[in-house]
């Protein structure tokens, strides 16, 4: 199964997105976007990457949202540069009203292997993941995160954004979080953990980046829930949770699972075992 990507460099051509201290955000944004597609190539098979645009021209935004839905992609990724007042800083975006679950998590990991990269080179301001009405998150069929990529009218920001080390982690953390999303992920590799139920093992699952997963059916069905599946997630008791494909099985988060099915979850690290209790 190849996954798709299309990643959207804000703004362009006529439009340039916010100006200030000597930049254009159309410009940062290309920049890095570029730089996160070559290195999405570079670093992982089985992906196809597309760019809503890739030269300096205007791609008005419905145009954008449709060639994700057109290729069926399975994320979208918008870049764009901050401005409006504010100290400065990094945040990201979905759609206030996002119903995929898969939309949060492809925020968490995008924010978290971003933000762990600028962080250590003076980014100081991690103003958090946020929610709010923009159009190619609202008018994408597939879950879809817009990145501000610190403030163009922020003198310190701006000189941050001159820094190609600055521009890399930023493309190398988009890279990485899309990388970690569809569990393609090669620095964060996921450690096989152990899972019992009411004291008797059923499946084993994965720790990776903070999370357990395992495999919903046979550790939901142990507690008593019921499994289905909608639009490529897995539902528990009716609730929809991040979902993995891991060969032809759905994976969940443990903790959400735990949450959903009122069991109580706790992690043993001798024998690497995370024991769920009704
Ligand atoms: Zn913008």
């Amino acid at each position: 199964m190849t996954i798709t990507i299309v990643l959207d460099p804000g703004h362009g051509g006529h439009d340039p997105g916010a100006v200030a201290n000597g930049l254009q955000e159309k410009d940062v944004a290309l920049q890095i976007s570029l730089a996160a597609a070559e290195r999405l190539k570079a670093k992982y098979e089985g992906i196809r990457v597309l760019l809503t645009r890739t030269a300096d021209v205007f791609v008005p935004l419905p145009e954008r949202t449709s060639i994700a839905n057109r290729e069926r992609a399975d994320a979208f990724v918008s870049v764009h540069c901050n401005a409006g007042g504010g100290a400065g800083g990094f945040e990201t975006y979905m759609y206030s009203r996002s119903a995929n679950p898969n939309t949060s998590e492809l925020q968490r990991v995008l924010h978290s292997e971003i933000w762990r990269r600028i962080n250590p080179l003076g980014v100081d301001r991690d103003r958090g993941p946020k929610k709010a009405d923009l159009y190619v998150c609202r008018e994408t069929n597939m879950p879809a995160v817009l990145i501000e990529c610190l403030f163009i009218d922020v003198p310190a920001d701006a000189e941050r954004l001159r820094r190609a080390d600055v521009l890399d982690a930023l493309a190398d953390g988009i890279a990485a979080g899309l990388g970690s999303y569809f569990g393609l992920t090669s620095d964060n590799q996921p450690v096989s953990v152990r899972i019992e139920v009411n004291g008797k093992y059923v499946a084993n699952g994965d720790a990776i980046d903070g999370r357990t997963w395992g495999p919903a059916r046979i550790v939901g069905e142990e507690l008593g829930a019921s499994i289905g599946w909608v639009d490529r997630t897995v539902t528990v008791n009716g609730v929809k949770l991040p979902t993995r494909l891991i060969g032809t099985a759905g994976w969940v988060p443990l903790r959400p699972l735990a949450d959903v099915v009122r069991a109580r979850i706790s992690w043993d690290g001798k024998s690497n075992t995370v024991k769920l209790k009704m």
